[in-house]
């Protein structure tokens, strides 16, 4: 049976990571978390004290970088230089920068370069913002996954909670609001549906449900799983 590639895309909070995590699972597919690849740059940018002024340097510092993604009981390890940053990266501190440090080209050419190599013998499900439009143009299954802004803020919102951050819900929103503008407006790649890309809403949708549609198009494109 081939091997498919799958894109999954959406703004923050859609569920993204964890119906992709569960597909590549049932799949027996590699998942890839292209955010969190953003979030390791972020991570090491401001451990420099380098702001978005300084994008050459951030530039050099991601083409430098060495970002691996690994698991470990089952659960994925993000290594940014040799660093475990799983923890770091979630921090509301690199989650205010991410999508200001993502509109850097050349921190995007070089997330780029290793997402490809990353996905390149396929058996992949791979989730961000341009993986449908720019990254894996060619994938086999590109699903758009998207939610309600209110919803998505919900679910940030007990996310944060569980992890012992105590955080208001409107404010969530307005920050969820404000990534999603820098992440649909930016110049290079920014977060767009693909004409080609099957939309999943999971406003009213269970995990579950989401996952068991997208297993469900990735059955009919490879003519049975
Ligand atoms: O998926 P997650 O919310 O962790 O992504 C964090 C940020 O990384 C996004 O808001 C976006 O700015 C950036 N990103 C991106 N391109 C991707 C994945 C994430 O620009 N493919």
């Amino acid at each position: 049976m081939k091997k498919l590639v799958i894109a999954i895309d959406g703004p923050a909070g859609a569920g993204k990571s964890t119906v992709a995590q569960i597909v590549a699972r049932k799949m027996g597919y590699v998942y890839i978390d292209t955010g969190a690849m953003y979030r390791a740059v972020t991570w090491l940018a401001l451990r420099q004290n380098l702001t978005v002024k300084d994008a050459a340097a951030i530039g050099d510092l991601a083409a430098g970088a060495v970002i691996e993604l690994t698991y470990a009981a089952g659960k994925l390890v993000v290594l940014a230089n040799g660093e475990d940053v799983t923890g770091p990266i979630r921090t509301p501190e690199v989650t205010g920068w991410v999508a200001e440090i993502s509109q850097i080209l050349p921190v995007r050419e070089a997330m780029l370069v290793l997402q490809r190599n990353m996905a390149a013998r396929g058996g992949v499900v791979m989730d961000g913002r341009d993986i449908a439009s720019r990254v894996l143009p060619d994938a086999d299954v590109k699903v758009f996954l998207t939610a309600s802004i209110e919803e998505r803020a919900r679910r940030r919102w007990k996310e944060m909670l569980d992890k012992g951050y105590t955080v208001d819900l409107e404010e969530l929103k307005r920050e969820i609001a404000d990534r999603d503008r820098k992440d649909y407006e930016r110049e290079y790649a920014p977060l767009i549906q693909t004409e080609d890309a099957v939309l999943v809403d999971t406003t009213a949708m269970s995990i579950e449900a989401a996952v068991d549609e997208i297993l469900k198009i990735c059955e009919e494109k490879s003519g049975g799983i």
